[in-house]
């Protein structure tokens, strides 16, 4: 065997390939590979159906894109802080219902484009002059306006394009939508949000894909208290293995071996992989047998965006008392966007979010330049501001462990490659945000894709057993009824 000491050591006592021998002995055995929501998800189903799971996370923490920091000495979250879709619908809702967690519901609204009712809105110029609110609210009709003219072009198209170019056609056509000065600056902000759901510019967002995925009803709602004990409380009692980064998937008929970063080999029947798409981009996981050509496209057309958090915490108010503050500028690059955490959770918190290229920019800096930077931001609408006592900076873009925010649609690409990314390779499952069709780039998206991956790979290897009635199903008490059948047609 190529293992070293250490790895023949947890071949023989960690998981084997359990149908070789002592079949009535074993229960069947999964390697999950990483610990984000659909890793966690994935592994607890599993466990609960009676496979003996283990857990590989590379990095020291679990929780991947959630992350809450308490290290304000309150809860901050620099991933995920949404619940997109608040309502039983949501197959998170009962679990964060059961754990009495907190949500500040941000909008009732269930697009993509507005996570914030518009009255909640405080828009600056670069002077600091105050949008007058009956401005925004004309613009965002105005917006709304452009919006449905571009859903025109795209049945005019064969060919995809951008949103950004779509725009373009449409002012060509309408000149009547054209806008000047204040109003065309409200415009450009009201893109630019529409880049930080994507977590991508406009010239890269597709228009034929833009709008596909599917938004739960009951607007969005944060998460006061963090995402984080969601996570844990889904974790609980599950063998995870942190600092264990995974280098090697070997696929073979009868089971897969992954080696991670210090040469350690854990062998099972069947792996889970729940890593970020970023990851799976990056080439730095090595398969053996290559991954087939059609999955391997389908992580190469992906689009991949960044948006990250900057969190500045103040020792006292001193901004209006709306959810959140924005700057609108003539470029989409110089609008800014601020989160008033004060009015969730009563703590002087404020986070710039910047996305795209923005961002892309901003982790090049140090974290003092870029807290600095986003201090000036805020600075330009309120030249009062008093510097932040403390702050934190995500690097989403960069990290090795995440290589990028979420999912997005690239222009010309199909919707189909997160099926295609979702489909298994053999013994290989693959579970996370960006497998999730529905709802892809949340939390939620993940957590389902994590119980899909799982009852799949149930169903697989308990097949191969031929003792499928001996096992429960894997979703336990929460998930049955949000799994949808597995039907899919390559
Ligand atoms: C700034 C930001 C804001 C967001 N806001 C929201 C929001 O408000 N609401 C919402 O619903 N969603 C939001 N999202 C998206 C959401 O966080 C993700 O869709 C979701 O958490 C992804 O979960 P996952 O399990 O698919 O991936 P991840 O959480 O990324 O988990 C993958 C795991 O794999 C590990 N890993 C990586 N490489 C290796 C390796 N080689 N070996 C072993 N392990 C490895 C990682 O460390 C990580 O723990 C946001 C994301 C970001 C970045």
């Amino acid at each position: 065997m190529e293992n070293t000491d250490r790895s023949n050591h947890q071949l023989r006592r960690g998981l084997c390939y359990s149908n070789v021998e002592g079949k009535k002995a074993r229960s069947p055995s999964v390697i999950v590979i990483g610990a984000g929501m659909a890793g966690i998800a994935a592994a607890r189903a599993l466990h609960y159906a009676s496979f003996r799971v283990v857990l590989l996370e590379s990095r020291d923490r679990i929780g991947g894109r959630v992350h809450t920091d308490y290290s304000f000495g309150f809860p901050v979250d620099l991933g995920a802080s949404w619940l997109h879709g608040v309502s039983k619908e949501n197959p998170l809702a009962p679990l964060i219902s059961r754990l009495g967690l907190p949500l500040y519901r941000t909008s009732g609204d269930n697009s993509v484009l507005y996570d914030h009712d518009l009255e909640s809105y405080a828009l600056f110029d670069m002077d600091g002059n105050q949008v007058p609110q009956e401005l925004v609210a004309k613009v965002g009709e105005l917006f709304e306006s452009i919006l449905k003219e571009t859903d025109k072009v795209r049945q005019e198209y064969s060919e995809d394009m951008s949103i950004r170019c779509a725009f373009s056609i449409v002012f060509e056509r309408r000149p009547d939508l054209r806008l000047e000065g204040l109003a065309q600056k409200v415009l450009q902000w009201y893109l630019c949000r529409m880049e930080g759901w994507f977590a991508a510019d406009a010239d890269t967002i597709s228009l034929k894909c833009w709008d596909q995925e599917e938004l739960l009803p009951g607007g969005h709602g944060l998460m006061v208290r963090g995402y984080l004990p969601v996570i844990n409380t889904l974790a609980k009692g599950l063998d995870i293995r942190l600092n264990h980064r995974v280098i090697k998937i070997v696929r073979r008929l009868h089971g897969v071996k992954v080696t991670v970063e210090d040469g350690t080999t854990f062998a099972a029947d069947a792996a889970i992989i729940a890593l970020p798409l970023g990851v799976l981009k990056s080439g730095t996981i090595k398969f053996e047998p290559k991954l087939p050509d059609w999955k391997e496209s389908a992580i190469d057309d992906f689009g991949v965006g960044v948006e990250n958090k900057i969190i500045l915490h103040f020792d006292k108010v001193f901004w209006p008392n709306v959810e959140f503050l924005g700057v609108v500028a003539d470029t989409t690059y110089e609008c800014s966007y601020f989160l008033n955490l004060h009015k969730a959770t009563g703590r002087s918190v404020l986070v710039y979010m910047p996305a795209g290229q923005l961002a892309r920019d901003i982790e090049k800096m140090s974290d003092e330049a870029a807290a600095n930077f986003a201090f000036m931001q805020l600075k330009k609408i309120l030249p009062e501001a008093s510097a932040p006592i403390q702050y934190l900076v995500s690097h989403w873009g960069t990290d090795i462990n995440t290589l990028g925010s979420y999912t997005f649609d690239l222009v010309g690409k199909p919707h189909d490659l997160y099926e295609r990314l979702r489909i298994p390779v053999d013994n290989l499952f693959f579970a996370g945000e960006a497998t999730s069709s529905d709802y892809p780039g949340s939390v939620h998206g993940a957590y389902s894709s994590g119980l899909m991956a799982a009852e799949d790979c149930r169903m697989r290897v308990l097949e191969r057993y031929g003792e499928l009635d001996l096992f429960q199903p894997v979703m336990g008490e929460e998930g049955l009824s949000s799994v949808p059948l597995l039907i899919s047609r390559m």
